[in-house]
């Protein structure tokens, strides 16, 4: 990663109000969803970072916030040093419109950000029309053949002029991801892009994707439940995943550091759940307390992991551990137990409700 931060992230929280019933929201108080909490990120030039964690952790709440669709409640988001939000109020030096360019998204469903009722040709056209008005058409045609025939689509005059509902999932994501980079973006998030993919054309969209990257001098914040895509991604590029839990995130280093040497225990729980990470580490019960995931309206309080943890001792239900981003390895744990020197050390365990781990650290 470089030095020059194309998206900084600092204590960032991005809190909802849960939707509740009309009797209910005169009655009460609103319930509020903390979806991210106190999460400081960096992504550099040509950076790959991937976010993995269960069904409702905030990662894509935290992905679109990173590239300026959803609005934080706290914290900041600047992109090359300018706060996002200052300049969407006119407050910047410089224009948000170029920034919402140089910030792109790829959704995990393409067939609901592609026009249905617009060719591909015209939904590729829209973008380049606006932001490069010197080309003439025909320049434009030629660009945007050149990028489909560049994302394996041949002959590209044929795809061209086939509407989304004429083509395959695995092309759908080849014309978003090629209406992302005729933005020639600082950033896309590609938000579970190839989730819903063979596995097969899975592996063929990531390696597109980073070769692209290597061409376009883009950087990916990718969002994925699956360990496998995770590394796959993460080994590749030499980036970094990063472990979210609950809105915040609890682990972050390369994938090697990530995967054979995790930290966290909520790491080695994500872990113990990919069978093919490591076939032969197999451990049969899980490595939790609890298998149910707390409800994010109220969270546990201390480490928000601590009901689940087999490791949990009584100071983790008060105090709350913080993501150390020290200098040296990049590889950094949300857990009392990286520290030698802690209360934690003394501090009476937790009744464990299933086998613990602490043998295999
Ligand atoms: Fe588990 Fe405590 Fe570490 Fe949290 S701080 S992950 S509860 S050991």
């Amino acid at each position: 990663m470089s030095s020059d931060p194309v998206v900084e992230l600092r204590d960032l929280e991005v809190h909802f109000e849960k939707d509740q019933g009309l009797l209910e929201s005169v009655l009460n108080d609103p319930d509020v969803v903390g979806a991210v909490d106190g999460v400081d990120l960096t992504i550099g030039e040509e950076d790959v970072v991937v976010l993995v964690g269960e069904s409702g952790c905030g990662k894509t709440t935290l992905g679109k916030t990173a590239i300026g669709v959803q609005k934080p409640t706290g914290g900041s988001v600047r992109y090359r040093g300018q706060d996002i939000w200052d300049a969407k109020r006119g407050d910047g030096d410089v224009p948000f419109e170029e920034i919402r360019k140089s910030l792109q998204i790829i959704h995990q469903d393409p067939g609901s950000s592609l026009n249905p009722n617009q060719t591909v040709m015209k939904t590729l056209e829209a973008p380049l029309k606006k932001w490069q008005s010197d080309l003439t058409q025909a320049d434009r045609r030629d660009h945007i053949y050149g990028m489909v025939e560049r994302v394996g689509m041949e002959p590209a005059t044929d795809y061209a002029h086939r509407y989304p509902h004429q083509l395959s999932g695995g092309e759908k994501q080849r014309i978003a991801l090629v209406r992302a980079l005729l933005m020639n973006p600082d950033l896309i998030l590609a938000d579970e892009a190839v989730s819903a993919l063979d596995v097969s054309l899975r592996i063929e969209m990531m390696d597109l994707m980073l070769e692209l990257q290597a061409e376009f001098g883009t950087s990916y914040l990718f969002i994925s439940h699956n360990l496998s895509n995770a590394r796959y991604l993460a080994q590749k590029a030499g980036g970094r995943i990063g472990i979210m839990y609950l809105g915040e995130v609890v682990e972050i280093g390369s994938a090697e550091e990530v995967l054979q040497n995790p930290q966290h225990p909520y790491t080695k729980v994500l872990r113990w759940a990919t069978a093919d990470i490591d076939p032969e580490d197999e451990v049969e019960d899980p490595p939790v307390r609890a298998i149910d995931i707390p409800d994010p309206v109220d969270p546990p309080s201390g480490c928000r992991f601590h009901t689940r943890c087999p490791e949990a001792r009584e100071v983790c239900t008060s105090s709350c551990p913080s993501l150390e981003m020290s200098e040296g390895d990049g590889h950094h744990a949300a857990c009392f137990r990286q520290n030698p020197d802690h209360e934690y050390w003394e501090s009476k365990e937790l009744a464990s409700e299933a086998p613990s781990l602490a043998d295999s650290d």
